[in-house]
């Protein structure tokens, strides 16, 4: 029979054990390991069967056995020790506290997806991962962090694979009552509600789901509650489960509705308030608008007001792809965008925000990429690689100048180590190398030796072999209505057998199927009776990307085959459980997107902090840290003719680098079966490459470059009511009136008749300043070595300055004097650009007149 309701019924924990629930309470249980083995005492099968959750488990426990426990003074002790340990982790203070008052008491992050635990599936892919690890290592560090997010009550999807290798997907119900999540009330009781104004009089009201990450908090908005009528009841029912008008809603709820639970966040517990806010991706743009419009209620303009938010604020982009921006119609936001939603805003200011550069304003789509990069005045890719495509992909944002003065720089991602080092592995470091911290240099010392390292991976990959072993004879029986899985199962994988991983979502730009261009000799590869190979692969395709489905469907079906399934298996719903054991089970990781669009990707970051080698195309973080010490590149073949051409080539390279390099070494074994040439990369990698990639690396770098400058910064033109942003917003607007008169008249040089290393040229430019005065503007010679292409390459800037102080309207002269340093083609210009001391950037305005 199907219940026409269901909830879930908290367990009732007996007072002496008190400690749990506490410790339940706090997601740090998802990546503190002794944690964890408090709860797996109790009942280490039902610990396993809940999925590793506490909230789960201790609801589904034997009462008698918890009573037991409780009578239990060890027992009762361990907990209660685990509990202080806790609660010191979340007061004593850490590294963000030594910076004393000098950074920002608040900052809030909000993100689409947050991937923190399996327990809690609010993620997709890659997005949500960082966005978890984010918010894990900035409660390592002590960053005051407030996280804000949606809670979809379905999640992404579960997915399955029919018999003949289709993806199917489910929407399991999530019950939030059931997950390590809490509701946040007032102190009456009543539930904390979010409201949105929407167009015909209607309104969307959310609730605010609390889950605790450490120290820190991260709220998520709920749009399931009986207020709603049913279709806005739905608005969050799914992640990423639809576009258009159903994607704008969760938009404006994520943006506006985030800031709104942030208020009400900050005034029910009077933690302090954000002052900085940092957008993972353009999902969350509307924040902007809605801060713009409670300044707007406290008096300041929209331009003064759009200043001010600037000023604090930080837009990460994820990606490389144009087509994995979103764009909405202008007619569908322009319905949206109401003054009851947004007080004070004049709904053609707003749109005008997500105009795309060139486009005709009426009609161009409305692009929240390009909304969030002109609400922010600090921006970020997230691998140096994607800092430089970025600044290519929105230059027109920032028209006549180069790519490199683009205000768009880079923090390549991390991944937060206590997540993802297998505890195995963890454990040896502490048995050996007398440290918790895996990420050491003592990896190198003689203290540890090979043949122990081998055994420890070996035990990873044999616990990846179960696992796959168990996750396929469980995808067996749900695709034959429950009959038990066939024998050959048990026999799937090999745990001494070289394993290669690869696991991400299905976008085809990924190249799932690259490894099967020349499908007979992979089969070779995996068949080698000597010196055999195995793949361990998974991967979730967007449900409306058939695409994608049909890439799964072929590596499927050539799984399938019975000569080569116990050596390729395709494991189906991949998440953060299933991670978590295939990267420590991995020799080498196998990443082959389409170079450059890669934005960072962080698998094979796991993957090697867990002693795996990356097999990879130059690409992402692989671009910035790749070495022979930790892997192997595989070149992108980027002159090809064509893109079947290129896959062709970089997959040859692909069986090429698997046949010649990697399985000879792998299976070159000294008489105790060790391969300790293989085992000596792996070292290299733990100790030099791994302490790189960590979270706690990315955070701090946040914090360093990104949140105390937009602090700063937001404090400067936020002081005396806002005196800064009313200056600027005024100086900008004459500037942007007068710009049409300004040009670079005439320029002379002199001292160059011959030139040598050494000599000065010495310049002299004529400049018309129209409307504006001197201090209005900077101009500058832009000088370097001068390509054939008639570019200024890696070009350096000197200021140029008024020489007589003619007086009147009439063009100015300036002067200065170069140096040059260096033999070879040299060129310059002169240019004009605005110059105020509250602009980050010279190209901030757009706005530029160059000589010539
Ligand atoms: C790390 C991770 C990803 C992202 O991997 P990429 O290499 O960045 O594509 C996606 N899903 C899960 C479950 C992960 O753990």
């Amino acid at each position: 029979m199907k219940p026409i309701r269901k909830f879930t019924v908290r367990a009732v924990v007996p007072g002496p054990l008190a400690a749990l629930e506490e410790l339940a309470g706090n997601l740090r249980w998802s990546w503190h390991e002794p944690t964890r083995r408090l709860f797996e005492h109790i009942d280490p099968e039902a610990w396993a069967g809940s999925g590793r959750d506490p909230v789960a488990f201790l609801g589904e426990v034997d009462p008698a056995r918890l009573e037991a426990l409780a009578d239990d003074a060890g027992y009762v002790e361990w907990a209660e020790r685990e509990r202080a340990d806790l609660r010191a982790y979340l007061d004593e203070p850490r590294w963000y506290q030594g910076l004393g008052d000098d950074a920002p008491r608040s900052i809030a992050y909000l993100s689409p997806e947050f991937g923190i635990a399996e327990a809690l599936p609010q993620y997709s892919g890659g997005l949500g991962i960082l966005a978890g690890d984010h918010l894990k290592a900035a409660s390592d560090l002590g960053v005051p962090i407030l996280g804000v997010g949606l809670f979809y009550g379905s999640g992404y999807f579960s997915q399955s694979i029919s018999p003949d290798g289709w993806q199917q997907e489910r929407y399991p119900v999530l019950d939030p009552d059931g997950l390590p999540l809490s509701l946040v009330r007032h102190p009456d009781g009543t539930a904390v509600q979010v409201v949105l104004a929407l167009p015909d009089d209607r309104a969307l009201v959310a609730r605010v789901w609390r889950a605790q990450v450490g120290r820190v908090t991260l709220l998520l908005l709920d749009t399931d509650v009986p207020a709603n009528p049913d279709d806005l009841r739905r608005v969050t029912d799914r992640l990423y489960g639809g576009g258009g008008e159903y994607r704008l809603q969760q938009e404006l709820l994520l943006g506006i509705g985030g800031a709104r639970a942030i208020d009400a966040w900050v005034e029910l517990t009077g933690a302090p308030a954000p002052e900085v806010f940092h957008m993972n991706e353009g999902h969350a743009g509307f924040l902007g608008l809605e801060r713009i419009s409670s300044l707007i209620g406290e008096g300041l303009t929209f331009p003064e007001a759009l200043q001010l938010v600037r000023a604090s604020t930080i837009f990460t982009t994820h990606t490389p792809v144009p087509a994995g921006i979103d764009r909405f119609d202008r007619p569908l936001v322009e319905r949206y965008l109401t003054n009851n939603l947004l007080p004070g805003v004049k709904p053609g200011d707003a749109l005008a925000l997500g105009v795309e550069p060139g486009a005709d304003p009426a009609t161009s789509a409305f692009n929240m990429a390009v909304m969030g990069l002109r609400l922010a005045q600090h921006a970020n890719g997230v691998s140096r690689l994607h800092g430089e495509v970025s600044r290519r992909m929105f230059g027109s944002l920032w028209p006549g100048f180069d790519t490199d003065e683009v205000p768009i720089t880079s923090v390549t991602n991390g991944v937060h180590s206590p997540t993802w080092v297998d505890p195995a592995l963890r454990a040896l470091a502490e048995r050996v190398l007398g440290t918790a911290d895996s990420e050491h240099a003592e990896w190198l010392s003689g203290a540890l030796d090979d043949a122990e390292l081998w055994s420890v991976k070996r035990g990873m990959r044999a616990q990846l072999v179960a696992d796959a072993r168990r996750r396929l004879a469980a995808a067996w029986s749900t695709q034959h209505s429950g009959a038990p899985a066939p024998e050959w199962i048990e026999g799937v994988l090999d745990p001494d057998v070289l394993t290669v991983g690869f696991a991400r979502r299905v976008p085809t730009y990924k190249r799932l199927t690259l490894m099967l261009q020349d499908p007979e000799r992979l089969a070779a590869i995996l068949t080698d009776p000597d010196r055999p190979v195995q793949f361990v692969i998974a991967g979730k395709s967007h449900p409306a990307d058939d695409e994608g489905k049909r890439l799964i469907q072929q590596l499927v079906q050539f799984a399938q085959r019975p000569e080569l399934r116990a050596r390729i298996v395709f494991l189906p719903d991949y998440d953060i459980g299933m991670a978590s054991v295939l990267y420590p089970g991995c020799d080498v990781w196998l990443n082959n997107p389409l170079r450059p669009l890669e934005a960072c990707g962080t698998s094979g970051m796991k993957a090697a902090m867990n002693g795996a080698l990356n097999l990879s195309i130059l690409d992402g973080w692989w671009a910035e840290y790749a070495s022979e010490d930790s892997g192997w590149v595989i070149p992108s073949a980027d002159q090809a003719a064509d893109a079947s051409e290129r896959d062709a080539l970089e997959a040859a390279a692909l069986y090429d680098l698997l046949e010649h390099a990697i399985v000879p070494r792998f299976y070159d074994r000294s008489e105790h079966d060790v391969p300790h040439e293989w085992v000596g990369m792996l070292r290299r990698t733990l100790a030099g490459l791994a302490p790189e990639l960590g979270a706690d690396r990315m955070v701090r770098e946040y914090v360093d470059r990104l949140y105390r400058h937009a602090w700063r910064h937001g404090r400067a033109v936020g002081a005396d009511h806002a005196r800064g942003a009313r200056e600027l917003a005024a100086w900008s607007a004459r500037v942007r009136a007068a710009w049409p008169g300004v040009s670079v008249v005439h320029v002379e040089s002199g001292g160059v008749d011959a030139p040598h290393v050494g000599d000065e040229l010495r310049l002299r430019a004529t400049v018309a300043l129209g409307e504006l005065s001197p201090d209005d503007v900077q101009v500058e010679v832009v000088y370097g070595r001068s390509t054939a292409d008639e570019t200024i390459e890696s070009p350096r800037r000197a200021v140029l300055e008024p020489t007589a102080a003619k007086p009147g309207d009439g063009p100015r002269e300036y002067g200065g004097r170069v140096v040059l340093d260096r033999a070879g083609a040299f060129g310059y210009t002169v240019r004009v650009i605005p110059n105020h001391p509250l602009l980050l950037s010279a190209a901030e305005l757009g706005l530029v007149a160059t000589a010539g």
